[in-house]
């Protein structure tokens, strides 16, 4: 797999935020009891990601989601994993939340490969990030409630700030959906 990272015209502050947070993505997860090896890589040539954007269609059965990340993949190889940071109404954000109302900062379309960000934050961007690698949210809906018992986890609903810094909050299930399903990834 390729974690890869980019965004459609966020400001030079938030750029940076996205990657930075994408950056320090390996050496969270690098720290046991995650231990894990991934690399993370801006996508070199922005051009790429506009070019998959202008040729994706929306039709019925074929969503520009998925025709989007078609095209990625086509480009940026067929094991492309995406976050792509963008404004609140850009229509990636806009077809991510058609899939998923409940998205509130950002949201994950794992099937294809696919994670938007429209609130720039680092625990937001790890939060969508870390659905691509596996994990699963730790909320039940209709109140958005915790439901694993690690403080801050980060893929809790609202992920906060302390769910970052030395080392990535995550729960002991995650913990294992990520190394589980990395290791089938990457076998
Ligand atoms: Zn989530
Ligand atoms: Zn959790």
């Amino acid at each position: 797999m390729r974690l890869l990272y980019g965004h459609f015209g966020l400001s030079p502050a938030d750029a940076s935020i996205l990657a930075q947070a994408m950056e320090e993505l390996p050496r969270l997860l690098a720290i046991p009891p995650v231990g894990l090896s991934i690399g993370t890589e801006l996508v070199a040539d922005s051009e790429d990601l506009e070019r998959a954007f202008k040729d994706a269609r929306e039709s019925f059965g074929n969503p520009l989601l998925y025709d989007f990340m078609q095209n990625i993949r086509s480009q940026l190889g067929r094991d492309a994993l995406l976050v792509v940071g963008c404004g609140k109404d850009h229509s990636l954000a806009r077809e991510i939340r058609k899939i998923n109302p409940d998205a509130l900062w950002g949201g994950t379309w794992s099937e294809v490969g696919l994670a938007v960000c429209w609130r720039i934050e680092k625990p937001v961007v790890w939060h969508e990030a870390l659905h691509l690698l596996g994990a699963h949210d730790c909320y039940c809906l209709p109140d958005k409630g915790p439901t694993c018992e690690q403080p801050n986890c980060i893929m809790q609903y609202m992920p906060s700030a302390d769910a970052g810094g030395e080392q990535l909050a995550l729960c002991s299930e995650n913990i294992a959906a990520l190394r589980s399903h990395v290791r089938t990834c990457t076998e």
